[in-house]
């Protein structure tokens, strides 16, 4: 990614003391203001809050999410960070303008621990994520070593295939699909069928993901040998199956299988067209 540009659309609050109440004494209060949250975000994706703590959007949480977390992000991961979000500014400025729409990028939120957002208090244990009613992307950057040494997908591709996943949440919610989505979770109830629903968000925004690292390629060629393998073990570490292990249920699946997240992601690749990643047509 060295030949993009940085964006301007990256809040760094890695450093600021987070949220404002999980520091030590005031824990308690914390923590509890941090259940809600995860239960508000919870119910939009649909996605049982007992799973969520552990795996919101990508994985189980940073293991330090307690304590005043070091941040050893160096400023060269940051700048990372920043021009795959440029990236994927120009990429969907791109396609939308080819549709007759305008595209408003998101803002990326940068943090350590935990921080406010307008879904509730983020907290690193969440996992990445994306806030509609903000429309601001969350991410704590450990979650990245976190993709590197437990979940065993490592690389520079591999947390750009994260970020682009996030911002496809952004453009479900800018395309309407989003809202489209929360209403049909609310009529069916929760449950199986409420995440069945959330499967098919989730296996969307990998296709989105996909879609974007080929339009990026063909734009400014940012891709080395090896990156869509990184992008595909990535999306393998993260399915519901690996991350659930033998105690896996199908109907508690919120994000979808390796098999799907991957297969979706190669769809993305080869997509001509948003419409080919329309998880709901299938
Ligand atoms: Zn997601």
């Amino acid at each position: 990614m060295d030949n993009e540009r940085d964006s301007q659309n990256v809040e760094d609050r890695r450093g600021q003391a987070g949220g404002g109440g999980f520091s030590r004494g005031r824990g308690l209060a914390g923590g509890g203001l941090g259940m809600v949250a995860v239960v508000v975000v919870a119910l939009f994706l649909g996605v049982d809050p007992g799973t969520l703590i552990q795996a919101l959007d990508g994985g189980p949480a940073p293991t330090q999410s307690s304590g005043p977390a070091p941040d050893t992000a160096s400023d060269a991961d940051a700048r990372f960070v920043s021009r795959v979000l440029a990236s994927t500014e120009d990429v969907w400025t791109a396609e939308f303008r080819r549709t007759g729409k305008q595209y408003e990028p998101p803002r990326l939120i940068l943090f350590t621990g935990a921080t406010q957002s307008g879904c509730g208090p983020a907290q690193a244990a969440m996992g990445p994520f994306y806030c509609p009613n903000d429309r601001r992307v969350y991410i704590d950057m450990a979650f990245f070593r976190e993709m590197e040494r437990r979940l065993g997908a490592p690389g520079d591709f591999a947390r750009a295939y994260v970020i682009a996943h996030e911002v496809g949440h952004h453009v479900q919610n800018l395309l309407g699909v989003l809202p489209r989505a929360q209403q049909a979770q609310q009529r069916a109830g929760g449950g199986a069928a409420a995440n069945a629903i959330s499967v098919r968000v989730e296996l969307m925004a990998d296709c989105l993901a996909g879609f974007w690292a080929r339009r990026a390629d063909e734009m400014r060629r940012i891709l080395d040998a090896g990156d869509i393998d990184e992008g595909i073990n990535a999306a393998a570490a993260v399915g519901d199956d690996r991350l659930q292990g033998s105690g896996a249920h199908q109907e508690r699946f919120t994000h979808g299988t390796s098999a799907q997240r991957t297969q979706w992601f190669r769809t993305g690749l080869q997509a001509n067209a948003v419409e080919g990643c329309d998880t709901f047509k299938q």
